[in-house]
């Protein structure tokens, strides 16, 4: 399986255009190299992390975690977010954008502990002065919303890697599907930064075990997925418990239309940076489409792909819950280490399926578009297209999935021409795929008899 992709075709240009990434302004453009590359994007000759304005205890943290070179959104975003600029940022995925924003929000931790650490120590107050400590309530510094569990899990992350030489730097999500006992406990120690799904965060907003009127830094992850997912009123809800004064970073894949709306309430002269990428930069995933006669061509279609020899973990993507569902099982019965991933498994259930495809333990991941947005997994070396997304930037995300940290990936599309007149993606598909290799089947018996 190979890409080739002519630069710059109108083809090109129109599936751009219908994935938004066409129209961005050309003063503030900065062209980004492959997509989920940030290893390769990050210039050995570009600035140092140091130079961007990050102490030596950050700076170590990311040598130890393999990062050597900011990545083009991180060049433009640090600094800026250090100089406490409001930002919004379009940049595509597997960029290296969590760090885009967590990298100032820690430098700028970093620098207050410093601070704080100079001060004269105050007395601590006689044992019989000590008052009772207050039902707790959790005062947090910064704020993450994120459409989905699986993004917050790992922003979190990500900020226990970067921040580890900090003193005190404590990290908690707040994530729907979890017992609110535990949230509880977990909230009392106070953390410094919550990241946090809109709708279990308001749940304790009410409760009032949460208050944001402290808040300096406030950042919307994917808020344009946000916005699809109808998370607009909460949204609106959280910011209006926070104060006026806080940073805001708003990431989004795109920024303009529905998204220029919140843009412009929330954020106060931002600091406007769009990575573009083109789609024929995006050459270190392959991408095939396989055309398909029936659905039970396509089962046997997935089976012959998922024994590729390159391949080392897959994920598939399905158009519904109960197909998810029942493809994992059926490619169990067939001898694959699958499981299935989407919104109505209990919290526990895909935090246990999300780390035994980190440890390997399962090697074919069965998905929905929303569950699996967000999974940053370098084994991951296939994306298999099993239905077609519903909305064009899906399909982006989905690919994006393979191909992370420098890697190469394969992504292949299938699809039947019953269900290809019926919806306008089709197109969409065939444009992305343009000029790649097209097969119909790999081996004889499995070959369609429709030829597209
Ligand atoms: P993100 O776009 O935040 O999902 O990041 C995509 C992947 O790139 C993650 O695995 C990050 O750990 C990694 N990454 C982010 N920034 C860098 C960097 N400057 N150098 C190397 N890897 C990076």
């Amino acid at each position: 399986m190979t890409s080739s992709n002519t630069p710059s075709s109108p083809l090109n240009a129109i599936a751009d255009q219908a994935l938004g990434f066409a129209d961005a302004p050309a003063q503030a453009a900065v062209v980004a190299a492959p997509e989920a590359v940030a290893a390769e994007a990050a210039a050995p000759t570009g600035p140092s992390f140091a130079s961007l304005g990050l102490s030596a205890d950050v700076v170590s943290a990311l040598t130890a975690a393999g990062y050597q070179n900011p990545t083009p959104v991180q060049q433009r975003a640090i600094p800026a977010g250090i100089a406490g600029r409001d930002l919004m940022v379009s940049s595509p995925t597997g960029s290296g954008k969590t760090a885009a924003f967590m990298l100032p929000a820690i430098e700028r931790f970093s620098q207050l502990q410093k601070a704080q650490a100079s001060q004269p120590r105050e007395p601590r107050p006689a044992d019989g002065a000590r008052t009772r400590r207050p039902q707790p309530v959790a005062r947090p510094t910064m704020l993450v919303l994120t459409p989905t569990r699986e993004l917050a899990m790992q922003v979190t992350t990500a900020a226990a890697t970067y921040g580890k030489h900090l003193k005190r730097l404590r990290t908690v999500s707040i994530l729907g599907g979890v017992a609110y006992g535990q949230q509880l406990m977990l909230l009392a120690k106070n953390p410094e930064i919550l990241v946090a799904t809109p709708g279990r965060l308001i749940d304790h907003l009410e409760r009032g075990r949460i208050d944001l009127s402290q808040l300096q830094i406030l950042v919307l992850d994917e808020a344009d997925r946000m916005l699809d997912m109808g998370f607009i009123e909460d949204i609106e809800t959280i910011v209006a418990a926070t104060p006026a004064s806080r940073q805001t970073m708003l990431f989004s894949a795109t920024l303009d239309g529905k998204i220029s709306s919140l843009t412009g309430r929330l954020l106060k002269d931002p600091e406007r940076i769009e990575i573009v990428q083109r789609l024929e930069q995006r050459t270190n995933i392959a991408q095939t489409v396989h055309y398909v006669d029936d659905r039970d061509h396509k089962d046997r279609l997935l089976d012959h792909l998922l024994r590729d020899e390159g391949l080392d973990q897959a994920i598939v993507f399905t158009a519904t819950k109960m197909d998810a569902d029942q493809l994992a099982g059926r490619l169990a019965d067939a001898g694959f280490e699958s499981a299935a991933l989407h919104g109505d498994l209990p919290q526990g259930a895909r935090n246990r399926t999300i780390k035994a495809l980190r440890e390997r333990r399962v090697r074919v991941l069965v998905a929905t578009d929303v569950a699996a947005r967000g999974i940053d997994i370098p084994g991951i070396t296939h994306v298999f297209n099993y239905d077609l997304p519903k909305f064009a930037e899906d399909y982006v995300h989905r690919i994006g999935r393979t191909g992370r940290a420098g890697r190469s990936g394969i992504a292949a599309v299938s699809y039947t021409h019953l269900r290809a007149h019926e919806t306008s993606l089709h197109l969409v598909c065939r444009l992305l795929l343009a000029k790649k290799r097209r097969h119909n089947g790999v081996k004889k018996g499995i070959r369609a008899r429709w030829k597209g």
